[in-house]
Protein backbone atom coordinates (compact mmCIF):
# COMPACT_ATOMS: atom_id res chain seq x y z
CA UNK A 1 0.00 0.00 0.00
CA UNK A 2 1.32 3.56 -1.10
CA UNK A 3 -1.04 6.28 -0.99
CA UNK A 4 -2.43 9.29 0.55
CA UNK A 5 -5.52 9.05 2.19
CA UNK A 6 -7.60 12.14 3.65
CA UNK A 7 -8.61 12.03 7.08
CA UNK A 8 -12.36 14.07 6.53
CA UNK A 9 -12.59 15.33 10.14
CA UNK A 10 -9.16 17.08 10.69
CA UNK A 11 -8.81 17.85 6.68
CA UNK A 12 -5.10 16.53 6.84
CA UNK A 13 -3.41 14.21 4.22
CA UNK A 14 -1.55 11.12 5.50
CA UNK A 15 0.69 9.08 3.59
CA UNK A 16 0.93 5.09 3.81
CA UNK A 17 3.79 3.11 3.34
CA UNK A 18 3.75 -0.65 4.16
CA UNK A 19 6.28 -1.68 2.58
CA UNK A 20 8.88 0.46 4.65
CA UNK A 21 8.26 -1.89 7.52
CA UNK A 22 11.20 -4.13 5.82
CA UNK A 23 13.26 -0.96 6.52
CA UNK A 24 16.96 -1.72 7.58
CA UNK A 25 16.99 -1.13 11.21
CA UNK A 26 20.63 -0.22 13.28
CA UNK A 27 22.81 -2.55 11.18
CA UNK A 28 26.14 -2.90 12.90
CA UNK A 29 28.29 0.14 11.56
CA UNK A 30 30.58 -2.44 9.27
CA UNK A 31 27.42 -2.57 7.20
CA UNK A 32 26.40 0.62 7.27
CA UNK A 33 24.26 1.73 3.94
CA UNK A 34 25.55 5.10 4.16
CA UNK A 35 29.16 4.37 4.91
CA UNK A 36 31.20 4.75 1.25
CA UNK A 37 31.65 1.47 -0.66
CA UNK A 38 34.98 -0.37 -0.08
CA UNK A 39 34.44 -3.13 -1.24
CA UNK A 40 32.87 -3.42 -4.93
CA UNK A 41 31.27 -6.86 -4.52
CA UNK A 42 28.80 -5.06 -1.17
CA UNK A 43 28.34 -1.93 -2.41
CA UNK A 44 26.39 0.10 0.06
CA UNK A 45 23.58 3.18 -1.26
CA UNK A 46 27.38 5.64 -2.18
CA UNK A 47 29.18 4.14 -5.00
CA UNK A 48 32.30 6.11 -4.11
CA UNK A 49 35.59 5.08 -2.20
CA UNK A 50 34.85 8.24 -0.46
CA UNK A 51 32.79 11.23 -0.25
CA UNK A 52 31.71 15.36 1.17
CA UNK A 53 28.01 15.49 0.73
CA UNK A 54 25.96 12.81 -0.67
CA UNK A 55 22.15 12.91 -1.78
CA UNK A 56 20.03 10.18 -3.13
CA UNK A 57 16.79 9.05 -3.05
CA UNK A 58 15.46 7.17 -0.01
CA UNK A 59 15.56 3.21 -0.73
CA UNK A 60 12.30 2.70 1.07
CA UNK A 61 10.78 6.01 -0.36
CA UNK A 62 7.01 6.96 1.33
CA UNK A 63 6.73 9.31 -1.24
CA UNK A 64 7.58 8.59 -5.15
CA UNK A 65 7.49 10.74 -8.86
CA UNK A 66 5.60 8.14 -10.38
CA UNK A 67 3.47 6.58 -7.46
CA UNK A 68 1.47 3.24 -8.11
CA UNK A 69 -2.06 3.86 -8.24
CA UNK A 70 -4.02 4.02 -4.84
CA UNK A 71 -5.07 0.31 -3.66
CA UNK A 72 -8.73 1.07 -2.97
CA UNK A 73 -11.21 3.64 -4.59
CA UNK A 74 -12.13 7.13 -2.44
CA UNK A 75 -15.64 7.61 -2.11
CA UNK A 76 -17.98 9.35 0.02
CA UNK A 77 -16.41 11.58 2.69
CA UNK A 78 -12.78 9.88 1.84
CA UNK A 79 -10.69 11.00 -1.14
CA UNK A 80 -7.34 8.95 -1.64
CA UNK A 81 -4.85 10.29 -3.42
CA UNK A 82 -1.42 8.19 -5.38
CA UNK A 83 1.84 9.39 -2.95
CA UNK A 84 3.33 11.36 -5.71
CA UNK A 85 6.50 13.22 -4.68
CA UNK A 86 10.19 12.49 -2.79
CA UNK A 87 11.90 11.26 -0.26
CA UNK A 88 15.42 11.92 -0.15
CA UNK A 89 18.67 11.46 1.79
CA UNK A 90 21.19 14.33 2.41
CA UNK A 91 24.81 12.31 3.75
CA UNK A 92 26.80 15.05 5.55
CA UNK A 93 30.11 13.12 5.58
CA UNK A 94 31.71 9.85 4.48
CA UNK A 95 32.39 9.24 8.52
CA UNK A 96 30.30 7.15 10.42
CA UNK A 97 30.70 8.42 13.32
CA UNK A 98 30.66 12.03 12.71
CA UNK A 99 27.57 14.85 13.72
CA UNK A 100 26.25 17.81 12.75
CA UNK A 101 28.20 19.19 15.70
CA UNK A 102 32.04 17.67 14.69
CA UNK A 103 31.56 18.62 11.24
CA UNK A 104 33.60 21.45 9.92
CA UNK A 105 31.49 24.34 9.68
CA UNK A 106 32.56 24.44 6.08
CA UNK A 107 31.49 20.91 5.46
CA UNK A 108 27.70 22.37 7.17
CA UNK A 109 27.92 24.84 4.65
CA UNK A 110 27.72 22.34 1.47
CA UNK A 111 25.34 20.90 3.30
CA UNK A 112 23.47 24.30 3.46
CA UNK A 113 24.46 24.52 -0.29
CA UNK A 114 22.50 21.38 -1.07
CA UNK A 115 19.53 21.63 0.73
CA UNK A 116 18.74 25.15 -1.75
CA UNK A 117 19.87 23.06 -4.43
CA UNK A 118 16.81 20.29 -3.45
CA UNK A 119 14.95 22.82 -2.47
CA UNK A 120 15.00 24.31 -6.13
CA UNK A 121 15.09 21.01 -7.79
CA UNK A 122 12.07 19.70 -5.84
CA UNK A 123 10.57 22.81 -5.90
CA UNK A 124 10.11 22.94 -9.58
CA UNK A 125 8.44 19.88 -10.47
CA UNK A 126 4.54 20.83 -10.88
CA UNK A 127 3.30 17.82 -8.35
CA UNK A 128 5.56 19.36 -5.54
CA UNK A 129 3.98 21.97 -3.27
CA UNK A 130 6.18 21.61 -0.26
CA UNK A 131 9.85 21.06 0.54
CA UNK A 132 10.80 19.94 3.74
CA UNK A 133 14.25 19.64 4.77
CA UNK A 134 14.75 17.49 8.41
CA UNK A 135 17.23 15.71 10.55
CA UNK A 136 16.34 12.77 13.37
CA UNK A 137 19.25 12.08 15.90
CA UNK A 138 19.21 9.56 18.02
CA UNK A 139 17.17 6.42 18.34
CA UNK A 140 14.94 8.31 20.82
CA UNK A 141 13.83 10.26 18.34
CA UNK A 142 13.45 7.07 15.86
CA UNK A 143 16.60 7.35 13.74
CA UNK A 144 17.28 3.47 12.04
CA UNK A 145 20.68 4.63 10.98
CA UNK A 146 23.73 6.44 12.97
CA UNK A 147 25.32 7.60 10.13
CA UNK A 148 25.10 11.70 10.30
CA UNK A 149 22.27 12.28 7.75
CA UNK A 150 19.36 14.23 7.15
CA UNK A 151 16.17 13.70 4.60
CA UNK A 152 13.96 15.68 2.58
CA UNK A 153 10.37 15.11 1.84
CA UNK A 154 8.64 16.61 -1.37
CA UNK A 155 4.91 17.04 -0.09
CA UNK A 156 1.80 17.54 -2.91
CA UNK A 157 0.58 19.88 -0.51
CA UNK A 158 1.44 22.25 2.23
CA UNK A 159 1.72 19.68 5.51
CA UNK A 160 -0.11 20.58 8.14
CA UNK A 161 2.43 22.44 10.93
CA UNK A 162 3.95 24.82 7.96
CA UNK A 163 0.25 25.23 6.90
CA UNK A 164 -0.84 26.82 10.73
CA UNK A 165 1.81 28.77 11.31
CA UNK A 166 1.83 30.78 7.39
CA UNK A 167 -1.93 30.81 8.25
CA UNK A 168 -0.72 33.19 11.32
CA UNK A 169 1.93 34.69 9.36
CA UNK A 170 -0.64 35.86 7.03
CA UNK A 171 -3.23 36.76 9.90
CA UNK A 172 -0.21 38.84 11.63
CA UNK A 173 0.38 40.83 8.49
CA UNK A 174 -3.33 41.35 7.91
CA UNK A 175 -3.67 43.02 11.64
CA UNK A 176 0.04 44.45 11.78
CA UNK A 177 1.32 45.04 8.03
CA UNK A 178 4.16 43.62 9.11
CA UNK A 179 6.29 39.28 8.85
CA UNK A 180 5.60 37.76 12.41
CA UNK A 181 9.04 36.46 12.19
CA UNK A 182 10.36 40.06 11.76
CA UNK A 183 9.28 40.90 14.52
CA UNK A 184 9.78 37.72 17.28
CA UNK A 185 13.63 38.27 15.86
CA UNK A 186 13.74 41.88 16.80
CA UNK A 187 12.02 41.37 19.80
CA UNK A 188 14.79 38.76 20.50
CA UNK A 189 17.10 41.04 19.94
CA UNK A 190 16.32 43.45 21.96
CA UNK A 191 15.45 41.37 24.67
CA UNK A 192 18.48 38.92 25.03
CA UNK A 193 17.07 36.76 27.87
CA UNK A 194 15.98 33.89 25.61
CA UNK A 195 19.14 33.94 23.04
CA UNK A 196 21.17 31.34 22.78
CA UNK A 197 23.49 32.53 20.30
CA UNK A 198 23.57 34.87 17.10
CA UNK A 199 25.98 36.23 14.54
CA UNK A 200 25.85 38.79 11.95
CA UNK A 201 22.83 37.64 9.72
CA UNK A 202 21.11 34.74 12.16
CA UNK A 203 20.11 34.29 15.59
CA UNK A 204 19.18 31.00 17.75
CA UNK A 205 16.59 31.56 20.48
CA UNK A 206 14.24 29.50 22.79
CA UNK A 207 10.84 30.47 21.58
CA UNK A 208 8.80 32.74 24.20
CA UNK A 209 6.10 29.84 24.15
CA UNK A 210 8.43 26.81 23.49
CA UNK A 211 6.87 23.54 22.92
CA UNK A 212 9.77 21.35 24.19
CA UNK A 213 12.27 22.32 27.30
CA UNK A 214 15.31 23.00 24.94
CA UNK A 215 13.13 23.61 21.60
CA UNK A 216 15.60 26.37 19.65
CA UNK A 217 14.87 28.27 16.81
CA UNK A 218 17.31 29.49 14.26
CA UNK A 219 15.77 32.89 12.18
CA UNK A 220 17.23 34.98 9.81
CA UNK A 221 17.49 38.69 10.69
CA UNK A 222 16.30 39.62 7.41
CA UNK A 223 13.08 38.68 5.68
CA UNK A 224 14.32 35.56 4.06
CA UNK A 225 11.76 33.71 2.82
CA UNK A 226 13.84 30.35 1.28
CA UNK A 227 17.48 29.36 1.52
CA UNK A 228 17.29 30.67 -2.32
CA UNK A 229 16.88 33.96 -0.85
CA UNK A 230 20.44 33.98 1.31
CA UNK A 231 23.73 35.58 -0.45
CA UNK A 232 26.93 33.58 0.14
CA UNK A 233 27.89 35.59 3.91
CA UNK A 234 24.58 34.03 4.59
CA UNK A 235 24.82 31.00 3.89
CA UNK A 236 27.94 30.53 5.81
CA UNK A 237 25.90 32.42 8.77
CA UNK A 238 23.56 29.88 8.41
CA UNK A 239 26.03 26.77 8.70
CA UNK A 240 28.27 28.34 11.52
CA UNK A 241 25.45 29.13 14.12
CA UNK A 242 23.62 25.71 13.18
CA UNK A 243 26.85 24.08 14.09
CA UNK A 244 27.44 26.41 17.31
CA UNK A 245 23.56 25.47 18.29
CA UNK A 246 23.99 21.39 18.37
CA UNK A 247 27.67 21.95 20.00
CA UNK A 248 25.78 24.00 22.75
CA UNK A 249 23.09 21.00 22.68
CA UNK A 250 25.60 18.36 23.12
CA UNK A 251 27.52 20.13 26.08
CA UNK A 252 24.40 20.99 27.54
CA UNK A 253 24.57 17.18 29.06
CA UNK A 254 27.44 16.04 27.93
CA UNK A 255 25.87 13.62 25.44
CA UNK A 256 24.89 13.85 21.92
CA UNK A 257 21.48 15.23 22.40
CA UNK A 258 18.84 13.42 20.10
CA UNK A 259 16.60 16.23 18.31
CA UNK A 260 14.28 16.70 15.46
CA UNK A 261 15.57 19.30 13.43
CA UNK A 262 13.33 21.12 10.73
CA UNK A 263 13.32 23.77 8.62
CA UNK A 264 10.58 25.79 7.29
CA UNK A 265 10.27 27.83 4.18
CA UNK A 266 8.53 29.06 1.58
CA UNK A 267 6.00 26.52 -0.35
CA UNK A 268 6.91 26.15 -3.92
CA UNK A 269 2.97 25.78 -5.27
CA UNK A 270 2.24 28.89 -7.40
CA UNK A 271 0.88 30.86 -4.07
CA UNK A 272 2.62 34.08 -2.99
CA UNK A 273 4.50 33.75 -0.22
CA UNK A 274 7.48 36.12 -0.66
CA UNK A 275 5.89 38.59 2.28
CA UNK A 276 4.32 35.78 3.92
CA UNK A 277 7.14 33.16 4.64
CA UNK A 278 10.19 33.77 6.57
CA UNK A 279 13.09 31.04 6.27
CA UNK A 280 13.97 29.17 10.43
CA UNK A 281 14.83 25.85 11.45
CA UNK A 282 13.85 24.25 14.55
CA UNK A 283 15.01 22.31 16.55
CA UNK A 284 13.06 20.17 18.80
CA UNK A 285 15.25 18.01 21.51
CA UNK A 286 12.76 15.27 23.72
CA UNK A 287 15.20 15.58 26.86
CA UNK A 288 13.89 17.62 29.67
CA UNK A 289 16.68 16.22 32.26
CA UNK A 290 20.00 14.57 31.10
CA UNK A 291 18.08 11.19 31.99
CA UNK A 292 14.03 11.98 31.53
CA UNK A 293 12.35 12.69 28.25
CA UNK A 294 9.14 14.68 27.42
CA UNK A 295 6.13 13.01 26.19
CA UNK A 296 3.33 13.32 24.40
CA UNK A 297 1.04 12.70 26.19
CA UNK A 298 -3.02 13.51 26.50
CA UNK A 299 -2.56 17.06 26.39
CA UNK A 300 -0.38 17.25 23.76
CA UNK A 301 -1.31 14.27 21.70
CA UNK A 302 -4.84 14.80 22.25
CA UNK A 303 -5.47 18.19 22.79
CA UNK A 304 -2.61 19.75 20.55
CA UNK A 305 -1.61 21.84 23.83
CA UNK A 306 1.94 21.64 25.09
CA UNK A 307 2.73 21.81 28.67
CA UNK A 308 6.35 22.64 29.49
CA UNK A 309 8.77 22.15 32.70
CA UNK A 310 11.44 24.68 31.84
CA UNK A 311 10.82 28.53 31.52
CA UNK A 312 12.18 29.18 27.75
CA UNK A 313 14.94 32.17 29.67
CA UNK A 314 16.14 29.52 31.93
CA UNK A 315 16.41 27.00 28.95
CA UNK A 316 18.31 29.94 27.25
CA UNK A 317 20.55 30.74 30.46
CA UNK A 318 21.46 27.09 30.36
CA UNK A 319 22.25 27.02 26.52
CA UNK A 320 24.28 29.98 26.64
CA UNK A 321 26.72 28.94 29.48
CA UNK A 322 26.50 25.37 27.59
CA UNK A 323 30.20 24.64 26.45
CA UNK A 324 30.86 24.71 22.65
CA UNK A 325 34.22 22.79 22.89
CA UNK A 326 32.36 19.57 23.82
CA UNK A 327 33.81 16.13 22.55
CA UNK A 328 30.27 15.40 21.10
CA UNK A 329 31.12 12.01 19.17
CA UNK A 330 32.49 10.76 22.75
ZN1 LIG B 1 28.02 4.67 8.09
ZN1 LIG C 1 10.15 38.15 8.01
ZN1 LIG D 1 8.18 26.92 11.88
Amino acid sequence: VTERRRDPVTGEWRTFATHRQGRTFLPPAERCPLCPTTDADAPTEVPWPSFDVAVFENRFPSLVADPPPPSLAGGGVYDVEPAVGATEVVVYADDHHASMATLPVERVRLVVDVWADRYAALGARDEVAYVFVFENRGETVGVTLHHPHGQIYAYPEIPPLADRELAAARAHIEAHGTCVLCDVVAQERSEGVRLVASNEAFIAYVPFAARFPYEVHIAAHRHVPSLLDLGDPERDALASLLSEVVNRYDGLFGFPLPYVMSMHQAPTDDGEWQSISHLHIELTPFHRTADKLKYLAGSELGAGAFLNDVAPEQAAASLRASSTSSTSSA
